[in-house]
């Protein structure tokens, strides 16, 4: 441009690098913002527990003369608690690690019906206690190749939620199935649903939808946005049908590899 223009180039210059510059700066400064942000919900989500755990530390103090047997109702809220605060910091590792590109995954084939069965089998009493019923519609002998126990996670997940986001009694199915060029495993929930809104955000970190039901299940919002990242890396996404009310069904379609 200075060769063409000579001095009058600058003037075209600068405009054209304040516009550069501009455009690169937007995803850094968007990038910034997400990471306070993230530090900040992590924070608070970590600080809940703790604070509970902290008060009923201070009521067995009180207690210090009585029986460990009748404060059990105490110890089961620190237990209850420690539990939710781990599950969480393993999610933040996930999420950590793949913000680094340092979540590792290891591929190998296995057998996905096996798979999906073992996820039924280990969700079954869980649904039950909250009178739901699993069922499982699982095409059998279907073999992929991906990462077994990041892809059981991420079925887990969706069945986790399917249980959770349905009022009793309903019924949440695992299905799973092929086609030529691909492997399909739908989450099918007779639960509340989910508003065209909703549908886009609920793959963000630490969104969930502010509703008194949704508040009572005790997630952080995080899930989803895991599953997510395992499914992308295989190469599949995941689909939401979903109508308020009603009940919703998540799909992970995944591309089937020459095994
Ligand atoms: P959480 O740990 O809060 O469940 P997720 O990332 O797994 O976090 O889900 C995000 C939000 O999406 C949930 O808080 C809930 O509001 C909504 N959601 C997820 N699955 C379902 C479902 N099957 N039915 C209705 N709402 C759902």
């Amino acid at each position: 441009i200075l060769l063409f223009f000579g001095s009058a180039g600058i003037l075209i210059l600068i405009p054209i690098s304040y516009f550069l510059a501009g455009k690169s700066l937007q995803p850094v400064k968007e990038s910034y913002e997400n990471q306070k942000k993230f530090i900040a919900d992590a924070s608070h989500e970590l600080r809940t527990p703790l604070t509970v755990i902290q008060t009923n530390v201070e009521v067995l103090r009180m207690k210090e003369d009585e029986i460990l047997s009748e404060n059990i109702h105490w110890l089961n809220n620190i237990s209850s608690e420690s539990e939710t605060m781990s599950k969480l910091i393993a999610n933040l590792l996930t999420i950590a690690q793949a913000d680094n590109n340092r979540l590792v995954f290891n591929k190998k084939v296995f057998d996905l019906s096996a798979l999906c069965a073992e996820v039924y089998d280990l969700m079954f009493d869980f649904a039950n206690q909250q009178e739901i019923t699993l069922r499982s519609d699982i095409q059998q002998d279907i073999e992929y190749k991906g990462d077994e126990d990041k892809l059981k996670q991420a079925i887990r997940i969706l069945v986790d939620n399917a249980i959770k986001y349905t009022i009793a009694p309903g019924t949440v199915t695992i299905r799973l199935t092929a086609s030529m060029r691909s492997i399909q495993i739908a989450v099918i929930d007779t639960g509340i649903g989910l508003s065209s809104e909703d549908k886009k955000k609920i793959f963000e970190r630490f969104y969930r939808v502010d509703d008194a039901r949704h508040r009572e299940q005790g997630g952080f919002g995080l899930g989803l946005n895991i599953c997510n990242l395992i499914v992308k890396q295989h190469g599949g996404k995941i689909t939401i049908d979903s109508e308020l009310g009603k009940g919703s069904t998540f799909t992970i379609t995944l591309p089937k590899y020459s095994l």
